[in-house]
Protein backbone atom coordinates (compact mmCIF):
# COMPACT_ATOMS: atom_id res chain seq x y z
CA UNK A 1 0.00 0.00 0.00
CA UNK A 2 3.12 2.36 -0.01
CA UNK A 3 1.84 5.19 -2.21
CA UNK A 4 -1.73 4.68 -1.10
CA UNK A 5 -3.50 7.37 0.47
CA UNK A 6 -5.95 4.99 2.10
CA UNK A 7 -3.66 4.05 5.28
CA UNK A 8 -4.77 5.23 9.11
CA UNK A 9 -2.99 6.89 11.56
CA UNK A 10 -1.71 5.60 14.66
CA UNK A 11 -4.46 6.03 17.55
CA UNK A 12 -4.37 9.31 19.12
CA UNK A 13 -3.36 10.96 16.15
CA UNK A 14 -4.42 15.04 16.27
CA UNK A 15 -6.65 15.95 12.93
CA UNK A 16 -4.23 15.66 9.90
CA UNK A 17 -3.59 19.03 9.34
CA UNK A 18 -2.17 19.44 13.42
CA UNK A 19 -0.64 16.30 12.99
CA UNK A 20 1.47 17.05 9.97
CA UNK A 21 2.46 20.50 11.88
CA UNK A 22 3.72 18.44 15.10
CA UNK A 23 5.00 14.87 13.96
CA UNK A 24 8.79 15.24 14.09
CA UNK A 25 9.10 12.05 11.59
CA UNK A 26 11.34 10.86 14.54
CA UNK A 27 9.73 7.25 14.49
CA UNK A 28 9.75 6.69 17.96
CA UNK A 29 6.05 5.41 17.67
CA UNK A 30 6.91 2.38 15.04
CA UNK A 31 9.81 2.10 17.18
CA UNK A 32 7.91 1.12 19.99
CA UNK A 33 4.96 -0.77 18.36
CA UNK A 34 5.45 -4.73 19.24
CA UNK A 35 2.96 -5.39 17.00
CA UNK A 36 5.33 -3.75 13.77
CA UNK A 37 1.63 -1.98 12.14
CA UNK A 38 3.27 1.64 12.33
CA UNK A 39 5.20 2.02 9.22
CA UNK A 40 7.60 5.54 8.44
CA UNK A 41 5.81 6.86 4.96
CA UNK A 42 7.91 6.93 2.18
CA UNK A 43 7.82 8.95 -1.06
CA UNK A 44 8.87 12.89 -2.20
CA UNK A 45 6.11 14.70 -0.43
CA UNK A 46 8.40 16.58 2.25
CA UNK A 47 5.21 16.82 4.53
CA UNK A 48 4.12 13.28 4.61
CA UNK A 49 7.58 11.40 4.02
CA UNK A 50 8.46 9.95 7.07
CA UNK A 51 5.39 10.29 9.24
CA UNK A 52 3.51 6.83 10.37
CA UNK A 53 1.01 4.99 8.71
CA UNK A 54 -0.86 1.57 9.53
CA UNK A 55 -2.33 -0.70 6.74
CA UNK A 56 -4.93 -2.67 8.21
CA UNK A 57 -4.51 -5.20 5.69
CA UNK A 58 -1.16 -6.13 6.65
CA UNK A 59 -0.85 -5.63 10.02
CA UNK A 60 -3.85 -3.93 12.37
CA UNK A 61 -3.30 -2.02 15.40
CA UNK A 62 -4.22 -3.57 18.74
CA UNK A 63 -4.71 -0.59 20.66
CA UNK A 64 -2.25 -1.34 23.07
CA UNK A 65 -1.79 2.75 23.25
CA UNK A 66 2.10 2.58 23.35
CA UNK A 67 2.46 4.80 20.44
CA UNK A 68 0.34 7.66 21.88
CA UNK A 69 2.34 7.57 24.81
CA UNK A 70 5.68 7.54 23.92
CA UNK A 71 4.99 10.67 20.93
CA UNK A 72 7.39 13.82 22.08
CA UNK A 73 5.53 16.13 19.89
CA UNK A 74 2.09 15.52 21.22
CA UNK A 75 1.45 14.32 17.17
CA UNK A 76 -0.80 11.55 18.83
CA UNK A 77 -2.13 12.48 22.21
CA UNK A 78 -2.28 10.39 25.00
CA UNK A 79 -5.99 9.07 25.05
CA UNK A 80 -8.40 6.85 26.28
CA UNK A 81 -8.50 3.44 24.12
CA UNK A 82 -12.51 4.05 24.24
CA UNK A 83 -11.83 7.74 22.85
CA UNK A 84 -9.35 6.31 19.53
CA UNK A 85 -10.96 7.19 16.42
CA UNK A 86 -8.66 6.06 14.00
CA UNK A 87 -11.14 5.73 11.31
CA UNK A 88 -14.30 3.91 11.09
CA UNK A 89 -15.34 0.18 10.10
CA UNK A 90 -17.67 -0.20 7.32
CA UNK A 91 -19.49 -3.64 6.80
CA UNK A 92 -20.41 -4.95 3.50
CA UNK A 93 -23.56 -7.34 4.64
CA UNK A 94 -23.92 -8.42 1.03
CA UNK A 95 -20.09 -10.20 1.64
CA UNK A 96 -20.45 -10.63 5.29
CA UNK A 97 -21.08 -14.84 5.19
CA UNK A 98 -22.94 -14.53 8.41
CA UNK A 99 -25.16 -11.82 6.93
CA UNK A 100 -25.68 -13.53 3.74
CA UNK A 101 -25.47 -17.33 4.84
CA UNK A 102 -26.26 -17.72 8.19
CA UNK A 103 -22.96 -19.16 8.68
CA UNK A 104 -21.54 -18.16 12.19
CA UNK A 105 -17.99 -16.70 11.26
CA UNK A 106 -17.66 -14.03 14.17
CA UNK A 107 -14.13 -13.84 13.67
CA UNK A 108 -14.86 -9.61 13.69
CA UNK A 109 -16.45 -10.12 16.73
CA UNK A 110 -14.31 -12.18 18.46
CA UNK A 111 -11.26 -10.07 17.91
CA UNK A 112 -12.49 -6.40 18.34
CA UNK A 113 -10.59 -4.82 21.30
CA UNK A 114 -13.59 -3.02 22.14
CA UNK A 115 -16.29 -5.26 21.49
CA UNK A 116 -19.91 -4.88 23.05
CA UNK A 117 -18.90 -1.52 22.53
CA UNK A 118 -17.46 -0.96 19.02
CA UNK A 119 -19.37 -4.41 17.58
CA UNK A 120 -22.32 -6.08 18.46
CA UNK A 121 -24.38 -9.11 17.57
CA UNK A 122 -27.80 -8.57 15.98
CA UNK A 123 -29.84 -11.62 17.71
CA UNK A 124 -26.63 -13.03 18.94
CA UNK A 125 -25.38 -13.90 15.66
CA UNK A 126 -24.87 -10.70 12.88
CA UNK A 127 -22.21 -8.46 13.85
CA UNK A 128 -22.91 -4.87 13.58
CA UNK A 129 -20.04 -1.82 13.86
CA UNK A 130 -21.42 0.64 15.89
CA UNK A 131 -20.42 4.60 16.51
CA UNK A 132 -17.79 3.50 19.24
CA UNK A 133 -15.62 1.83 16.54
CA UNK A 134 -12.02 3.30 16.82
CA UNK A 135 -11.16 2.35 13.35
CA UNK A 136 -8.29 0.32 14.76
CA UNK A 137 -8.74 -2.20 11.67
CA UNK A 138 -8.14 -5.41 13.76
CA UNK A 139 -12.12 -6.48 11.93
CA UNK A 140 -10.52 -5.65 8.34
CA UNK A 141 -7.44 -7.79 9.03
CA UNK A 142 -8.70 -11.02 10.09
CA UNK A 143 -12.64 -10.94 7.74
CA UNK A 144 -12.04 -14.06 5.49
CA UNK A 145 -14.90 -12.61 2.72
CA UNK A 146 -12.93 -9.36 2.96
CA UNK A 147 -16.58 -7.65 3.55
CA UNK A 148 -14.73 -5.00 5.60
CA UNK A 149 -12.74 -1.92 5.36
CA UNK A 150 -11.59 1.03 7.35
CA UNK A 151 -12.08 4.37 6.04
CA UNK A 152 -10.03 6.70 7.60
CA UNK A 153 -10.83 9.71 9.56
CA UNK A 154 -9.53 12.17 7.73
CA UNK A 155 -11.97 11.09 4.74
CA UNK A 156 -15.41 11.38 7.28
CA UNK A 157 -17.80 14.12 6.49
CA UNK A 158 -19.69 13.48 9.88
CA UNK A 159 -18.16 13.81 13.27
CA UNK A 160 -18.68 10.82 15.59
CA UNK A 161 -19.24 12.27 19.05
CA UNK A 162 -16.86 14.84 20.75
CA UNK A 163 -12.95 12.73 20.90
CA UNK A 164 -10.02 14.47 20.04
CA UNK A 165 -8.18 13.55 16.93
CA UNK A 166 -7.59 9.74 15.20
S1 LIG B 1 6.50 9.58 17.66
FE1 LIG B 1 5.19 11.32 17.19
S2 LIG B 1 6.60 12.85 16.37
FE2 LIG B 1 7.64 10.88 16.26
S3 LIG B 1 7.19 10.06 14.22
FE3 LIG B 1 5.66 9.24 15.61
S4 LIG B 1 3.94 10.67 15.45
FE4 LIG B 1 5.73 11.70 14.63
S1 LIG C 1 -1.60 1.38 19.71
FE1 LIG C 1 -0.03 -0.23 19.89
S2 LIG C 1 -0.51 -1.65 18.23
FE2 LIG C 1 -1.58 0.28 17.77
S3 LIG C 1 -0.16 1.43 16.45
FE3 LIG C 1 0.20 2.11 18.58
S4 LIG C 1 1.89 0.83 19.34
FE4 LIG C 1 1.06 -0.19 17.47
S1 LIG D 1 -15.23 -2.67 14.83
FE1 LIG D 1 -13.29 -3.23 13.81
S2 LIG D 1 -12.17 -1.30 13.49
FE2 LIG D 1 -13.83 -0.91 14.96
S3 LIG D 1 -12.85 -1.12 16.98
FE3 LIG D 1 -13.74 -3.15 16.44
S4 LIG D 1 -12.10 -4.30 15.40
FE4 LIG D 1 -11.49 -2.11 15.48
Amino acid sequence: MAGSNTFLRPPGARSEKEFLSRCLQCGQCAQVCIFDCIKMRRGFNFFMAGTPEIDPKVAPCYLCMRCSEICPSDALHDIDIYDVRMGFAELDRTKCTTWTEGLLCRSCYERCPIKWKAMILERGEYPVITDECAGCGLCEHVCPADAIVVIPTRFQNKKRGPKGGA
